[in-house]
Formats: C-alpha cells, sequence, structure tokens
C-alpha cells in the first residue's frame, strides 16, 4: 500500500493489493499491516456524485464518495483508471471515485460540501494513481466537458487531465499527488490497458483515540 506523507489515514493500494472490497482474506491481511478495522464500507460506483456517510460498515448502495466520522470504521473505493481522492478533516475523512463522468458531474465538490455540511473543514487530499493526460485518449465529447484541462497522449492524439481538473477543484486544501498512470504502470490495473474487471482500492480511516 501506498501511503502519502502526512496524512493520518489514507492508503493506496495496487495490483498486487487487489480490490479489497471484494477480497477478504487480503483485506484482512493489509488491515492488519495498517492497524485498522477488516470490515470496511464501500459503495457501488455509478460515475455519479452522490456522497454517502458510512455508519456501518458493508455495502451502502449505490455512490461515488463516502465519508466517515468515527473512528474504527476505514471507508474506500476502487479504481482501475478513474480517479480516486482521499480526503481528511480533524475528525472525518472521505473517498471519492471521480471518473471522467463523475468529476463532470462535480462528485468532488459534492464530497467536500457534504464534510462541511457534518461541520468539518476539510484539510488535506490525495489524488492517487489515474490514467494520465499523457495516456487518455478521449473525443471531443469528453474533452469539451474540461475546459482548460485538454492535453495531448503521448503519441499525439487528444486527451484530457482528469487528476489535474480534480486538483483544481480542492480549492484551499493542501494536496499531495500521486501522478503514477496507471495506464503505463505495470504494478496498477488499467482498464484501458486490458478492460480488467481488476481494480486498486483507496482506503481512509480515523485513526483510533
Ligand atoms: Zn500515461
Amino acid at each position: 500500500m501506498m501511503r502519502p506523507p502526512g496524512f493520518a489515514g489514507a492508503a493506496f493500494g495496487t495490483n498486487l493489493t487487489g480490490d479489497l472490497r471484494i477480497d477478504a482474506a487480503n483485506r484482512d491481511l493489509v488491515s492488519r499491516g495498517l492497524g485498522i478495522a477488516a470490515d470496511w464500507a464501500f459503495v457501488r460506483q455509478v460515475h455519479g456524485c452522490r456522497v454517502v456517510e458510512a455508519r456501518l460498515p458493508g455495502d451502502l448502495g449505490e455512490a461515488d464518495a463516502i465519508y466517515v466520522q468515527r473512528s474504527g470504521l476505514p471507508i474506500a473505493v476502487a479504481t482501475a483508471d478513474c480517479v480516486p481522492v482521499i480526503v481528511e478533516a480533524h475528525r472525518a475523512a472521505a473517498v471519492v471515485h471521480a471518473g471522467w463522468r463523475g468529476a463532470a458531474a462535480g462528485v468532488v465538490p459534492a464530497a467536500l460540501d457534504a464534510l462541511r455540511a457534518a461541520g468539518h473543514q476539510p484539510l488535506r487530499a490525495a489524488i492517487g494513481p489515474a490514467i494520465g493526460p499523457c495516456c487518455y485518449e478521449v473525443g471531443a465529447e469528453v474533452t469539451d466537458r474540461f475546459p482548460g484541462f485538454a492535453a495531448e497522449t503521448t503519441w499525439g492524439s487528444p486527451s484530457v487531465d482528469i487528476p489535474g481538473f480534480v486538483a483544481d477543484q480542492l480549492v484551499g486544501l493542501e494536496v499531495w499527488r500521486s501522478d503514477e498512470c496507471t495506464y503505463t504502470s505495470p504494478g496498477l490495473h488499467s482498464w484501458r490497458e486490458n478492460q480488467t474487471e481488476q481494480r486498486q482500492v483507496a482506503v481512509a480511516w480515523l485513526p483510533g483515540d
């Protein structure tokens, strides 16, 4: 697991740790290593902008962001090219799954708003590995949604910088970026690379008192 420096409870998995939402044995192992509970809360991701609060572990239904206000309850999203974001406040944390559709729908500001509405000021955010503008070839129907974030792949075709767009939405927060490209990194799942069903996780938690 990759631990963004300076974060209280944040980790990003790789293709070795796999999809820990469904792989209970590996989740146990990883949880022990991180010193957190093995029962996590997750959502069925639908590329929208709904945010849910985790009060219990398990499947919280269809949503693309989760926040938590209690310690001992890890929350997770899983991705393979989409942008995983972890947000920390003093006594709350959030995880966000932002593909281009969710990003365009405003899932990142929706998660920040949910934290603020619950009385928590977002302090810092970690943007995990995602497909970069180097490789995210898209058509005009996508680039048109992200003015200012049009880019070019390393092979010269139109692309869009979704991690950059997400970073730009984290106004006033301290932002850490992995900047690792899922498409070119052999250690990370990429749907664009091989249409894999596998996902790597982003998990957040509030450290115990
Ligand atoms: Zn790339």
